[in-house]
């Protein structure tokens, strides 16, 4: 192929950004474009949170706190002391270095850019190469269904921290933005990557997008999954619990069904190594589990080899 091949993940947010990162260092820069679940993005004390955005901003930076697993290094609370103090709502955590960037991204959005400019304005800022592309410029809010009705996200997340039983999901239907599309559709696209997020909460809200399925399959480009379950488990947050909730066995045979149609290739963990000869169709076994930067940049080559061998069999 002629030129730098460009590569397009699609993430959510903690898990996701641990392989964006990787890609990223592993690629040369520029080659990734990131496409961000914003289905969780909500309004909270007048400002504008994007928590996956976030995420992806932090850790592609560098300047994620590794310990907590969220948010960003260094942080100080002294904004949230005198929140709660004042009786303001404290369900939500917001440091003080991280309420920089709600605000100025809602000072930003006031002055009539949209949220694709914002973030690559704030990336640029960052020193971050990659593209990051929220899915869409207009909200397209993930609202999650209960026994007891439907949830926000982050009250269903955040609030009640997952406690309660899912039933269903709902994605919005916006537009996904003009520089998704774009990404999507370049002619130096080599692969596709589903980023090891949660399919449902995280992944899903992306694909529901009105042309978007429509757009993966379209390309020529290869599309593989990473699957979150490491040793038939999730590695953090409430995948497996979910999963379980709606019926499914969690196991790599429900991702691989899940994304049927979609997907041309599922990379999954050695742990589950017995499950790669039930699975129809190609799957890459790898040490999936990216617990430093090491790991994270180890894995994205992996998968990069993957999507090149897709690519010569096709
Ligand atoms: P959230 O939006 O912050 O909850 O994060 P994501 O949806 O991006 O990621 C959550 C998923 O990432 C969970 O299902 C985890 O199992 C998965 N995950 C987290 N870390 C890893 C990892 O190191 N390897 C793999 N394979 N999956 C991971």
């Amino acid at each position: 192929m002629s030129g730098p091949r460009k590569i397009v993940a699609l993430s959510g947010g903690v898990g996701g950004a641990k392989l964006a990162f990787g890609l990223d260092r592993a690629l040369p820069a520029g080659a990734l474009s990131v496409i961000v679940n914003t289905g969780d993005d909500f309004t909270h004390l007048g400002l504008p949170i994007s928590p996956d955005i976030d995420t992806l901003l932090y850790t592609l930076s560098g300047l994620n706190d590794t310990r907590r697993g969220w948010g960003r290094a260094g942080e100080s609370w002294a904004f949230m002391e005198t929140l709660r103090e004042l009786g303001g709502e404290d369900w939500f955590q917001l440091g003080d270095r991280d309420l920089a960037l709600h605000v100025l991204r809602g000072a930003m959005l006031a002055s009539g850019q949209d949220l694709t400019q914002v973030t690559a304005a704030l990336a640029a800022r960052m020193g971050i190469a990659a593209k990051v592309l929220p899915m869409s410029d207009a909200p397209s809010p993930t609202l999650v269904e209960t026994p007891d009705g439907a949830l926000e996200f982050q009250r269903y997340f955040v609030e009640q921290r997952c406690a309660p039983v899912v039933t269903g999901l709902r994605h919005g239907a916006a537009a996904p933005s003009p520089a998704v599309l774009a990404a999507l559709a370049d002619p130096a696209l080599a692969g596709i990557v589903i980023c090891p997020s949660n399919p449902w909460l995280s992944i899903d809200p992306i694909l529901a997008l009105p042309g978007l399925s429509e757009a993966l399959r379209a390309s020529s480009a290869p599309v593989v999954a990473v699957s979150p379950l490491v040793g038939g488990q999730a590695v953090k947050g409430p995948t497996a619990k979910i999963m379980a909730e709606l019926g499914l066995p969690v196991t790599n045979a429900s991702i691989a069904a899940h994304y049927a149609g979609l997907i041309d290739g599922l990379v999954i963990d050695r742990a589950d190594a017995g499950d790669a000869g039930a699975l129809p169709l190609p799957v890459a076994v790898e040490e999936t589990l990216m617990t430093d930067d090491a790991r994270k940049i180890a894995l994205a080559g992996r998968v990069l080899g993957f999507l090149d061998t897709l690519r010569e069999g096709a």
